[in-house]
């Protein structure tokens, strides 16, 4: 049984996140969905709420789970066998940080993998960011992030 771990801020989930989360379900037999807290940011959404909205826009996908870790990626893999972590990657901006990370972590834990899958088009330039920017001054936000959060996000964000 292979489980893939998706990591991520999640702040908030976006329809791209949505896609990897699917096209990685379809391809592992289990995929746990893993908010982690990066120090380097500061969140609009507690961890637990940015899980439960994944909970939400998930909900119909039977393999996938949601998880909150505090804690460096590596120890949460070493706890779960057989697993690899996948990561989305949108334009080169992405690689030369996800390709750094990707060898740290293998540095620490010789036995992690880190699987990329290429963003797909129409959200090439999509990012929770840019959600939170368009948000906070009162702009449609509606066709980057699943319909089920879209007030939640509207409701903290908007001015
Ligand atoms: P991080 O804090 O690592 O940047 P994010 O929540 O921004 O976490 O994203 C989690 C993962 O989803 C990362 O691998 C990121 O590259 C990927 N991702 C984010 N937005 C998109 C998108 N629009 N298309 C594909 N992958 C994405």
């Amino acid at each position: 049984m292979r489980t893939a771990i998706c990591p991520g801020s999640f702040d908030p989930v976006t329809l791209g996140h949505l896609d990897i989360i699917k096209r990685t379900a379809r391809l592992f037999d289990k995929v746990v969905v893993l908010v982690v807290i990066n120090t380097a940011k500061t969140p609009s959404f507690s961890a637990e709420e940015r899980a439960e909205m994944l909970r939400t826009v998930t909900k119909d996908l039977p393999n996938v789970s949601v998880d909150v870790y505090d804690g460096l990626l590596v120890n949460y893999v070493k706890q779960h066998e057989n697993s690899v972590i996948v990561k989305g990657l949108r334009a080169m901006t992405d690689f030369e940080y996800e390709f750094q990370m990707a060898l740290m972590n293998r540095q620490m834990l010789g036995t992690t993998d880190t699987l990329f899958l290429t963003t797909s088009a129409e959200y090439l330039y999509l990012s929770s960011s840019a959600v939170k920017q368009i948000a906070s001054f009162g702009g449609d936000f509606s066709r980057f992030v699943p319909a089920e959060i879209h007030d939640k996000i509207r409701d903290r964000l908007c001015k």
